[in-house]
This record gives structure tokens, sequence and C-alpha cells, in this order.
């Protein structure tokens, strides 16, 4: 066998992650490695910080990028905030909420779950409900916008019921942060992990977290040490931050965060206000063309995602082949149905750069020509 280089070709990604990367990102990406402790790079790394903060809409000081992947925000948050016996209000309502009970039980506390069907939203009444009986209970946990199902859960009425009942909140917001309004400060959420490559559009390998004031007392305020030493805020910190002497905890993937860097200044620049409504502007164009193929939708409008667009697949046809076609003949890859929905759906991602008209028409012209 011989192998020589690799060389991926060029595709257009409209799954649920990762999305596309813009050309200004993946340039970023290719620039000269630096040292991570170097005072240039300990410089751009205050500069993502102040980014992040803008992304998540945070004056949180405690706002940084974990060095992999959204997976490993989630479990940043649950290893740090659950100590061993607390009990943990968890809401599922598709794939990720039930890995964050399993993040619970790891940490040795309890995980008191509250179920809703794939495809509908956390019903905060059945969260009040769990609060009242369950009042031993420190966290309640839930996904913003469950990337399994395409469903949207209203981040603001659950932090409300939480603080109301004394507890603090570890919310998903991997596919929310940049795509859909996320007001970490407004709402007072306490723990948020995001990923990088989905609505930031960077690429994958990086998990941006904030953490309330209220958060870090309650980590402060540990009787245990964290069990995972990679993960203990405590000794991150020590890098993050600490005015000029900033000490070695892991060497920071340096070329990513240039990347990361990029990304949101992109976001920035645009406003993210406007990146909001190019997102919904841009599933409204989705939507027409979907539903002029009869194509339903599976979450109903009000509590749909814009950068993930969960639809049936028609009868009679075989979705893993037209999947197959589309990623083989039109260099487009869409999402297959997730747990409870394999085989019955796609997930359609316009997420960050790829949330543009030229993605809608490709994936609107490629389902028209595989379909009939
Ligand atoms: C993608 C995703 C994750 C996991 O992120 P990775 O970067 O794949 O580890 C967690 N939660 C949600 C809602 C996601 O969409």
């Amino acid at each position: 066998m011989t192998i020589s280089r690799f060389i991926p070709p060029r595709r257009t990604l409209m799954g649920p992650g990762p999305s596309d990367v813009s050309p200004r990102v993946l340039q970023a990406l290719a620039q000269p490695t630096i040292g991570h402790l170097d005072p240039l790079f300990v410089g751009m790394m205050d500069e993502v910080k102040s980014l992040l903060q803008y992304a998540f809409q945070t004056e949180n000081a405690f706002t940084i990028a974990v060095s992999a992947p959204g997976s490993a925000g989630m479990e940043t948050c649950f290893v740090n905030l659950v100590e061993p016996g607390e009990t943990v209000i968890v809401c599922r309502n598709g794939v990720f909420g039930d890995r964050m009970r399993e993040n619970v039980e790891r940490c040795g506390a309890k995980a008191v779950m509250v179920d809703d069907d794939w495809g509908k939203p956390v019903d905060p009444a059945k969260v009040e409900q769990a609060l009242l009986d369950n009042p031993e209970a420190s966290i309640v946990a839930f996904v913003h916008a469950e990337t399994s199902t395409g469903a949207l859960s209203d981040a603001k009425t659950l932090s409300e019921l939480a603080r109301k009942h004394g507890c603090l909140t570890i919310v998903d917001a991997v596919t929310s942060l940049g795509g859909v309004p996320l007001l970490v400060d407004e709402w007072q959420l306490d723990a948020v992990y995001s990923g990088s490559q989905k609505c930031l559009s960077c690429v994958p390998g990086l998990s941006p977290v904030t953490f309330s004031p209220r958060s870090v007392e309650k980590m402060q305020k540990r009787s245990g040490k964290v069990q995972s030493w990679f993960l203990d805020q405590s000794l991150v910190l020590g890098y993050w931050s600490g005015e000029g002497k900033r000490s070695y905890h892991h060497t920071a993937p340096v070329n990513s965060l240039y990347a990361l860097h990029e990304s949101l200044l992109m976001l920035k620049e645009e406003g993210i206000e406007n990146a909001w409504q190019r997102h919904r502007d841009m599933h409204e164009l989705l939507k027409a063309e979907l539903e002029s193929l009869g194509i339903q939708f599976l979450v109903e409008a009000e509590h749909r995602l814009p950068q993930l667009n969960a639809v049936a697949v028609p009868e009679g046809i075989d979705e893993a082949a037209v999947r197959s076609t589309l990623l083989n003949d039109y260099n487009l890859e869409i999402g297959a149905g997730l747990g409870a929905l394999a085989g019955k759906a796609w997930r359609i991602g316009l997420m960050g750069y790829a949330a543009k008209r030229e993605n809608v028409a490709l994936c609107a012209k490629a389902l028209k020509d595989v379909l009939s």
C-alpha cells in the first residue's frame, strides 16, 4: 500500500456540524505556529476571551475555550459543578439530554429526568414539578438547541424556574451560540458550553464555556477535588488568566485558537443580531423550497431551530441512498436522523458561514433532482 498526501474534496457542509469553514478562518489556521506562552499569543487569547464574551452576551470574567470539542465543554461543566450525592434535574428531549444524564451519574450524583418527546421543546411545567418534588436539587441541566431533533427550548423561562428554586443551570448551547439569541447575562444562565464547529463555523476541536460568578463560587466551595485533572477549571484558570504570570497547564492548540479568533471576529464584524437574522432568513428560504417539494418539518414552527432543519423523509424514499447521492454527485453533506429518528429524518444544517443563499439553492436543486 502506498500512502500519499490526503487532499480532501471541497464539500458544502449542511449537516449537524461541522459546518462550512470560511476561507478567512482556514487562512488564519495556516499561519505560523508560535509558542503558547509567547506574549503575542497570550495577548491574542485575551482577545479570544473578549470576543467570546460578546458571542455569549456576557460579562462573566470566566469565559474561555476548552481545548477539546463540545463534549468536553459539557463534561467541564458537570465535573466542576456537580459533587457526589447531589441531585440534578436533567431535561431530556433528544440525544444530548441523555449525555447530560451520563455525566451526572459519572459524577456520583443523582439525575432526576424530565422527559419530553423528541422534536418537542423542554416543558417548563414538568421542570417546575420536578423542582417541587426534589427540593434537594441543586442544578437544572438542559439543552438550549437540540441538534438531534431541531427543537429550541425556552432557556430564559427554564433559568427563571431554576433560580426560583435555588438551583444553578447548566446549559448546552453548542448549536445555539451564534445562530439564535442566547443572552447569558440577561437570562442569568450559570454554566454554558458550546462548540467551535456549529454556528461559529470554526474548525472542530474547541469548546467555548462561560461561568457566572454564582457558579464559580460553587466550584470554589467544593468539598472534594474534581475527578478530572485535565478539565479541573481551578487549574486551567491559571493559564487563561493571571496578569502576566500565566502558568503552563497544557499546550494550547495554538493554530486552532487563531481560527477561533478569526471566526469570532467575523461574528463581531457582522453583528450578532444580524447573524441571528441571517439564520432566520435562510431558514425561511429553505423552508419554502422544501415545502414546495412536499417535505414536512418535524418540529412545530414556533420551536424550530433555523440553523438545524429536521424534516421527515418522504414515504418510500431510501434516505441513506439520497444522502449518498448528494455527497457523491453534489459534494453536499446533509445529516441523517439520530437515535429515535434514525432512518426517518434528514437534518439540514444552515450553520454560520453555511447559512447563505447559494447553499439553500444548491440543497433545494440537489434534493429536487434526486427525489424526482
Ligand atoms: C454537536 C453537539 C454536542 C457535542 O459537540 P462535539 O463538538 O461533537 O463534541 C453537544 N451538544 C449538542 C447540542 C451538539 O449539537
